[in-house]
């Protein structure tokens, strides 16, 4: 894929990410991962999993958004920057804080301050110092809390260019944090100036947690009907903005309200819509639930599609790198023997040439179907590429290798391949090694002998099995 057809990628991922089409924004997202690892594209590819994990984030995949956050902070200590770094804080935040990890999201936060600070992105450093101390609420540390709104506050304030609402936003933290000290005329006075502010036109979610605080306040202060009446009003606007968790938590406020002031009928009222809302709710999550689940089944056939070899259904060259990678790394650690079989077919191009090539793609289809039956469900068994395949073995000695592949040759010889009533005979050179001997830690090294004694096998005659050099 070009440059320019990787940046349209991105943008077309950005773009299904706001309009909320999550499935095709992860899909996309798979690919462009893909198309970035070809030609070494780190942005791209960082681009690739800060998308995937903010849109499993959305769906509430959590345990996948960790697991592409985790791979994002790998790829982006070697090659990211400051802006890639402090995404990942900020998106392991919202994790930590979804799975009401506090310390960690604490942590985290800590560290995301730290480095907004040394970037001089005041936008970050104040969201960090708010997110804090909505932590230090959740905890009930109201003076820490109200301390870290503060501060959160004089960073906003040197945000440039200056924007207003994100001192807004840390004002909501510092009245609430004030109420819950019990300051009520220093938070009625900034709830008052929020609640005044014309920024709030522009941002109704704000407003809507304005007049929920105002309705919180005359709660804390026992005046029922005014608080009854501050929370109708964010409900109003949180109607607007369609966020059914905040609307559930002012309904259920409502209610309560109502109970108190003893009014039967908007009480009943509002049970009934409240009753609508839980199910709406529970329609959005099962289909969230579904998404998830279709997502899931989605990016698996496309991963299969990815590591299988096309012609054959087995794996391809590429997974097989991977995982015989991974295998050998295992199996340093352990000591444990791994075994690699490499063979050709003989004279194929003449099979080829004398039968056509679809008869061709016949023989190596039944090849690899013949190979597969006496392999085990832990064997790795992969085309290399035209007509060559690789085995990888765990944990077998060599000479049981050795005996492995003489069958494989045998069951190859004995294949009953026929064309117009003749039976075609084929067979196989096999070279095989094992990672004990040849004290190879990658698939290279051990696929290099192995190929080494294939080699060697198709000069001494072919039709047999070579294990030495
Ligand atoms: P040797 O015994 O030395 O292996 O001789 P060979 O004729 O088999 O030579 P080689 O392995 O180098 O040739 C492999 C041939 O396989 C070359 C190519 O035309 C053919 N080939 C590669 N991929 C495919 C495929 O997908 N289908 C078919 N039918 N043929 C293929
Ligand atoms: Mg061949």
């Amino acid at each position: 894929m070009l440059k320019e057809d990787l940046i349209e990628l991105q943008r077309k991922i950005s773009i299904l990410r706001v309009e909320g089409k999550y499935k095709e924004t992860i899909e996309n997202c798979y690919e462009l991962i893909e198309s970035g690892e070809q030609v070494k594209d780190y942005k791209s590819i960082l681009v690739g999993y800060m998308n995937l994990v903010a849109s499993y984030y959305s769906i509430g995949d959590i345990e996948a958004a960790f697991s592409s956050l985790e791979i994002y902070k790998e790829i982006c200590d070697k090659h990211g920057d400051g802006q890639d770094i402090l995404f990942s804080y900020n998106s392991l935040f919202l994790l930590y804080e979804y799975n009401k990890d506090l310390d960690k999201a604490k942590n985290t936060l800590e560290k995301s301050i730290a480095l907004g600070k040394e970037l001089k992105k005041y936008n970050i450093v104040s969201n960090g110092y708010s997110n804090y101390s909505h932590i230090c609420m959740m905890e009930e540390d109201y003076t820490k809390a109200l301390e870290m709104a503060n501060i959160g506050l004089e960073m906003a304030k040197l945000h440039r260019p200056s924007t207003p609402i994100l001192e807004l936003r840390v004002k909501l933290n510092i009245a609430k944090a004030l109420i819950e000290l019990k300051d009520f005329e220093s938070s009625k006075s900034l709830i008052v100036e929020m609640i005044n502010d014309s920024i709030l036109d522009l941002f109704i979610r704000e407003k809507a947690n304005c007049y929920e605080l105002q309705g919180y306040w005359y709660s804390k202060q026992q005046l029922y009907s005014q608080a009854f009446q501050s929370f109708s009003q964010a409900k109003e606007f949180v109607e607007i903005s369609n966020d059914i968790y905040l609307l559930k938590s002012i309904q259920e406020e409502r209610c309560k309200l109502c109970e108190l002031l003893g009014d039967i009928n908007s009480a009943y009222k509002i049970q009934k819509e409240y009753i609508s809302l839980l199910n709406d709710i529970s329609k959005t999550e099962l289909a969230q639930a579904a998404l998830k689940l279709e997502i899931k089944y989605r990016i698996d056939s496309m991963k299969k599609r990815a590591n299988t070899d096309y012609l054959t259904g087995i794996y391809n060259r590429d997974y097989m790198e991977t995982t015989a990678n991974k295998f050998l790394k295992c199996a340093y650690k352990n000591n444990e023997s791994i075994i690699c079989i490499v063979f050709d077919i003989d004279n194929f191009k003449a099979i080829n040439d004398h039968y056509g090539h679809l008869f061709g793609d016949e023989v190596i289809k039944k090849v690899s179907v013949a190979c597969s039956s006496i392999l085990r469900e832990i064997d790795l068994f992969a085309r290399f590429g035209g007509d060559e395949f690789v085995i990888i073995l765990k944990g077998i000695a060599l000479e049981n290798g050795e005996k492995k592949a003489e069958q494989i040759l045998k069951t190859v010889r004995n294949l009953n391949i026929n064309k117009e009533g003749k039976k075609i005979p084929i067979t196989i050179s096999i070279g095989v090694t094992d990672n004990l001997t040849c004290a190879a830690l990658y698939f290279n090294e051990l696929f290099n002998v192995a190929d080494l004694r294939l080699y060697r096998a198709k000069n001494s005659g072919r039709n047999r099995v070579c294990a030495v050099n």
